[in-house]
């Protein structure tokens, strides 16, 4: 039939491959849907919900690395030039990180503990970026034991500390971007504004200092692809700036904001223009990258029981308040740091398994058959509100379970233990790639 309609057979290739691919992806898709829910399942009907022990009916995640694989493939796809080091603040998760190493990412540190996590994987220290504009004095001095050159640097404040603490580091200058189109605005505490670019490549040549380097970061959460392209200019002015002092850099760094969702494809092919267009594969320079909820976000669904239910008797119909064993101090803390607003979905009701099922899926507001629900955490503050309003066709009752799916990151990693409520969770591993399990040795 494709060949029929064709004016040209290339064209025909290609739709023919695109479909193949989006059926791959599906198949991929419904293959990690069925290792989820059987994960979910399991777990869940292990428990006695009658008799069991505190702890055992706790809210816990499962993990697809399949899920981590592909995007990887996504990215090599759509951003073939650029080298990511994964954002590791996003999610530390040590199975993640130990793929993502077999991958053969980099990683982007923030802090001692997040080197050592890394190094003990065996990943080479040139393979890590210690992406903080602001270092801990005894940091500077524990990665300069380790070998780890590369990191980022935004003040002159900075440039004298590191020419006192390890002048032999490779160093990237951080710059300002717009972020005001991201979920989770940098730029307010960090980056150089290009009116001290200047001043601060002449001091660091003044210092003695090592500039290898531009990096920058459009906003965790980046919605405007056009951030990416100013970004990418300025860059190149500020490579420009630096030849002037003699300095010969090597490296851009783009920083992180991707989102898993659909934008990806658009940030990236306006990231891929502007990067053909002012760093040229021909210029010599090396591009990285600090992604992290693009990793992340998509791997990780959590499940979280109803502890208790309040009814609130109306004229008319009833509506309820559900109580979890998760909330804002814990793994939901991605409503308060991170914006977002997890959208929840029945796993267990009634004895009912209903995972990636029509009825597990809140309905439409206008849907009489519908019930309405708010639904807390755990926690005796009046802010762990998980969400203010949502129906489902079905009755929740105390003991039943739902599920929370893109909660991979910014969630775990900034969970409190506030009212002694444990922050550390079970996380059950799945893995729906066979490339990925090879990877792993699985
Ligand atoms: N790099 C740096 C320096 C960051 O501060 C962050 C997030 O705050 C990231 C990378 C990761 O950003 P994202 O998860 O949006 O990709």
């Amino acid at each position: 039939f494709l060949k029929s309609c064709s004016t040209n057979g290339f064209v025909d290739y290609n739709s023919q491959q695109v479909f193949d691919e989006h059926d791959d992806g599906l198949k991929a898709k419904q293959r990690a849907k069925a290792l989820i829910g059987e994960a979910l399942r399991a777990r869940v009907e292990s428990i006695d919900h009658e008799f069991c022990e505190p702890g055992e009916e706790d809210t816990f995640f499962v993990a697809d690395l399949g899920e981590v694989y592909r995007q990887h493939m996504r990215w090599k796809k759509n951003l073939p030039r650029v080298k990511p080091f994964y954002a590791v603040k996003c999610n530390p998760d040590n199975k993640l990180l130990e793929l993502l190493s077999a991958l053969g990412t980099g990683f982007d540190c923030a802090s001692k503990a997040e080197i050592e996590q890394v190094l003990k994987l065996g990943v080479e220290p040139e393979r890590i970026i210690y992406a903080q504009p602001c270092k801990t004095n005894s940091y500077l001095r524990y990665v300069a034991s380790q070998g780890v050159r590369q990191m980022t640097f935004d003040n002159t404040d900075e440039l004298r500390k590191i020419a006192r603490l390890y002048p032999g580091a490779e160093l990237f200058l951080r710059i300002l971007t717009d972020d005001s189109s991201s979920l989770c605005r940098l730029s307010l505490k960090f980056g150089a504004s290009l009116d001290s670019t200047d001043g601060l490549l002449a001091l660091a040549r003044e210092l003695g200092l090592n500039v290898v380097g531009v990096s920058f970061h459009v906003g965790s959460g980046a919605s405007d692809p056009n951030a990416f392209l100013k970004a990418v200019q300025d860059a190149h002015v500020v490579f420009q700036q630096a030849a002037a002092h003699g300095f010969c850099l090597k490296t851009l760094d783009v920083g992180g904001g991707f989102c898993s969702d659909n934008s990806f494809e658009d940030m990236a092919g306006v990231l891929r223009v502007a990067l053909d267009e002012y760093f040229p594969a021909h210029s010599g320079v090396n591009i990285i990258a600090e992604p992290g909820r693009f990793y992340a976000s998509s791997a990780f669904t959590l499940a979280c029981n109803v502890i208790a239910r309040r009814t609130i008797q109306d004229v008319s119909s009833n509506s309820y308040m559900l109580y979890l064993n998760d909330g804002l101090y814990g793994n939901f803390s991605s409503i308060m740091f991170d914006h977002q607003h997890p959208v929840a979905k029945i796993l267990l009701s009634g004895g009912r398994f209903l995972y990636n099922t029509p009825a597990a899926e809140a309905v439409d507001d206008n849907d009489e058959s519908g019930i309405e629900y708010s639904i807390w955490g755990p926690t005796c503050d009046g802010i762990d509100r998980i969400s203010e309003r949502i129906r489902f066709a079905r009755e929740i009752d105390i003991g039943d379970w739902l599920y929370f799916e893109d909660m991979g990151a910014y969630t775990k990693c900034s969970a409190t233990t506030f009212n002694g409520f444990s922050n550390e969770h079970e996380v059950i591993y799945v893995c729906s790639e066979p490339g990925a399990k090879a990877l792993l040795g699985l």
